[in-house]
């Protein structure tokens, strides 16, 4: 078993990882393809055992988590038919010109290659779908880099047997031992050795502001500094714009409820701002929304810390005279339940007072009553970099507020029109990524096929000879790819 649990081992855990990765990296697109079909179908098979103690664990419901496996596996798949594929390598081939004048072109061809061991943090939030066998190992172990996944000790019963369902697969493919490895039981001085060891080549995270800015600066102090690719939350705005609201408002306040408080708001696209410009619109949108979420039932939440930040968040925001509750689910909470909490302020309070800001991780949301369409333009350019902003409107609203629109775009990796941001499709062009502090790089995304793109750099082959070149990149195009050669792309 190669599930390392002593805080002392870092040393040898990136040292086997370096080594695994030297045999690892050579692997074909296919090779890597079946070997991410085999870790799919080690999952699928445990299904029945995994599903109930990650319920026990995360107090997630079963339907949920049966989804999120699911989404798991098929993510593990598609990153196998983008393998199988092969173009995403970005392989381009200038060929050289012995007889061009003044000074011949040599031959020159490049492609995407893996930057080495990845360490990767399971997330609390999705114990399947971003945490230990998640969107960013899928990703890692695609690019032909290996991984080494912290698990959240949130869930470490179901962290272990994902790894184990991995590592059948790593041993069923005749894969270096060390292909995958596993950090449990470990501590912030663990998460920090291991992004601070000479052989880590890239860090993945999903979680607080706090944790993933603590990793950047570890990263960036090394000797020879790393990317850290950090999701560190978002509050995800929402404008409610007018003619929407007078045609739609109590659909919307339903629609929202259910988008606040689903999975108890434990989801980095939670709406937790809404923006909206004063009128009897918005009026019933708040009524309507303060009543659905008055029938919220409260729900565990992850765990404990979560919970504690949550409750601590939502009291000192509370506290505060500016604010106006608009409605708490009218079925105390027991425990570690979340109390769903609506809350409202003027756009005046909203801009004055930095803590209402900032991410509130749970099912609560934040409406912010603008006087006037300037307003709700201050408030936008003063927020901070988000994953997503949603246009509720029609398209006389997105052309009587152009200047708004452009704000909302400028802001995230994902703009929405009419929908709700929580639920994000893994597919191609997903981005769930945008600019800081919602994540630490916003030309990267954590969720979709080219979130591999974090995991890659670009090498320049100069005048090789072909039979040491890499298949990608031979005359002939042996492995069937697009390609740009001279400028033309070509299969
Ligand atoms: P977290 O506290 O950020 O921890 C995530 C992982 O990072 C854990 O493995 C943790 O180590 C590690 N870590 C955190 N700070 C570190 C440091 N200074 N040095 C080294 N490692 C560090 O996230 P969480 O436990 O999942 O939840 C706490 C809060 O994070 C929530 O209340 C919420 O605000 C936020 N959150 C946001 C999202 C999102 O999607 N935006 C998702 C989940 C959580 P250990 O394993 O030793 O604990």
């Amino acid at each position: 078993m190669v599930d390392i649990k002593v805080s002392g081992s870092v040393e040898e855990v990136m040292h086997q990882a370096k080594k695994a990765f030297d045999v690892y990296k050579k692997k074909s697109g296919k090779e890597k393809a079946d070997f991410l079909g085999r870790i799919a179908d080690s999952i699928e098979s445990q299904r029945a055992g995994l599903v109930p103690v990650a319920m026990e664990e995360s107090h997630l419901p079963e339907a949920r988590l049966q989804g999120e496996l699911s989404r798991t596996t098929n993510q593990l798949r598609l990153f196998a038919e983008l393998l199988r594929e092969g173009s995403w390598v970005e392989a381009s081939i200038d060929r050289g010109m012995p007889e061009r004048k003044p000074l011949p072109r040599p031959d020159i061809r490049k492609m995407l290659q893996p930057v080495g061991p990845v360490v990767v943090f399971g997330a609390s939030n999705f114990p399947f779908a971003f945490s230990t066998a998640g969107g960013d190992s899928a990703s890692v172990l695609a690019s032909g880099s290996t991984l080494v996944v912290k698990g959240h000790p949130a869930h470490p019963k179901t962290s272990r047997m994902m790894y184990e369902a991995m590592h059948k697969a790593v041993v069923e493919s005749g894969l270096p031992q060390y292909t995958i490895q596993h950090v449990s039981d470990a501590s912030f001085l663990v998460g920090q050795q291991l992004v601070e060891h000479p052989l880590t080549a890239g860090v993945g995270f999903t979680g607080s502001y706090k944790g993933g800015r603590a990793l950047i600066d570890y990263a960036a102090n090394r000797k020879c500094p790393i990317p850290v690719f950090a999701e560190m939350g978002s509050v995800n705005p929402v404008v409610l714009y007018p003619e929407m609201l007078s045609l739609k408002s109590a659909e919307i306040a339903q629609q929202y409820a259910g988008s606040i408080t689903a999975g108890m708001g434990q989801f980095c696209t939670n709406p937790g701002l809404i923006l909206g410009i004063k009128g009897d619109g918005l009026t019933v949108f708040m009524d309507k929304l303060g009543v659905a979420i008055k029938t919220v039932q409260p729900m565990p939440m992850l765990h404990e810390g979560i919970h504690d930040s949550y409750v601590e968040s939502l009291n000192a925001i509370l506290e505060k005279k500016q604010v106006t509750v608009i409605a708490r689910s009218e079925t105390l909470p027991n425990g570690m339940e979340g109390h769903p909490t609506v809350v409202s302020v003027s756009a005046g309070s909203f801009l004055e007072n930095e803590y209402l800001q900032h991410e509130v991780f749970g099912p609560y949301s934040i409406v912010v009553v603008c006087d006037d369409k300037e307003a709700l333009k201050q408030v936008l350019s003063n927020l901070e970099g988000q994953l997503t902003s949603t246009i509720v409107g029609t398209e006389n609203d997105m052309v009587a507020f152009q200047d708004v629109v452009d704000l909302q775009i400028a802001l995230a990796g994902r703009i929405l029109v009419n929908d709700v941001p929580t639920g994000v499709e893994v597919c191609n062009s997903m981005v769930h990524g945008g600019p800081y502090p919602a994540t630490a790089d916003g030309r990267f995304t954590s969720v979709g096929t080219t979130s591999i793109k974090r995991w890659v750099r670009p090498v320049c082959y100069q005048g090789f000879p072909q039979q040491f070149l890499p298949e990608e990149l031979k005359d002939g195009n042996p492995l069937q790819i697009w390609r740009c050669v001279d400028n033309t792309w070509s299969k």
